[in-house]
């Protein structure tokens, strides 16, 4: 369905060349991977407001990245965990080139490791006037009107840390979806499926940059994407992403060029138009 939809638009743009005068185009999303290396950062845009799911590792100039893009201030930045390669960027942003952006919410999951870095990081975000908030499992706010996000992991009883304690991100336009997981290892994949069952989403962030303590085959058979992203460093020490990974994944895509990852193929980024596909617009 979604295909044939694709298809039709394809053929739309194909042969009008461009939009008529009396059509204009469906709101869309862009979706950034940023390449940070071995770490994590995503970076959402819509109609000129931006977020940013993770922030990569520090020293990679993230904030000069940001203002490369355009990016003057973020609605909100999300913190999966308090792992140094998606939190540790933050601690450098004022250290670039370039003037950070303004940050209107720092949101963080109820990942009890990583003491030192969330102190030092939700110090800085409270001294740049940020608001900051702990978020759990449920919660949900829209960006724009189309866009829906929703906290899926972890709920807001028990104690987690480390890796399984990784926020999971939904995102959602009523049609089709998208789930961001973090670092979340095969514990935490089995406790998310036994808490949403009939979990599905056509765009995949690849747990733990393609680790094989991510990435089951039960749980990929559910979620069963079609696009699946894994973001890690070139020749990284940890071996990521695994062979292991990449065969299950090819298996449940079908199609290994459906597997997009950074450190071949750099910074990416997905156009998502409202209810109708979500496409890899390539390198940027
Ligand atoms: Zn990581």
């Amino acid at each position: 369905m979604v295909f044939l939809l694709l298809l039709a638009w394809g053929t739309i743009l194909a042969s009008c060349g461009q939009l008529t005068e009396n059509e204009s185009p469906p709101p869309s999303l862009k979706m950034h991977v940023l390449n940070v290396g071995q770490g994590l950062a995503i970076l959402f845009e819509h109609e000129g407001h931006f977020a940013l799911f993770d922030a990569g590792p520090d020293s990679i100039g993230l904030a000069d990245t940001l203002y490369a893009r355009g990016v003057k201030k973020l609605d909100w930045v999300l913190v999966s965990h308090w792992h140094r390669d998606h939190a540790g960027g933050l601690l450098d942003l004022s250290a670039g080139k370039n003037p950070r952006p303004e940050i209107e919410a720092l949101l963080y999951g109820s990942d009890t490791a990583g003491v030192w870095l969330r102190d030092s990081v939700l110090s800085l975000a409270k001294k740049w006037g940020a608001l900051v908030r702990l978020v759990e499992r449920s919660e949900t706010w829209d960006f724009g009107e189309n866009w829906h996000f929703r906290i899926l992991w972890p709920p807001s009883y028990g104690r987690w840390g480390e890796n399984n304690a990784s926020t999971v991100l939904q995102v959602d336009d009523g049609v089709l979806s998208a789930l961001f997981t973090g670092d979340l290892e095969k514990e935490g994949e089995a406790k998310l499926l036994s808490l949403a069952p009939t979990l599905h989403a056509d765009f995949l962030q690849v747990g733990h940059h393609g680790s094989s303590q991510s990435s089951t085959l039960p749980f990929l058979a559910q979620i069963e994407p079609t696009n699946a992203v894994i973001s890690v460093g070139k020749d990284n020490p940890y071996g990521h992403p695994t062979y292991s990974t990449l065969r299950k994944l090819t298996l449940i895509l079908g199609d290994s060029t459906r597997i997009s990852r950074t450190d071949t193929q750099g910074s990416l980024f997905w156009e998502w138009a409202f209810q109708i596909g979500i496409w890899n617009r390539g390198v940027f």
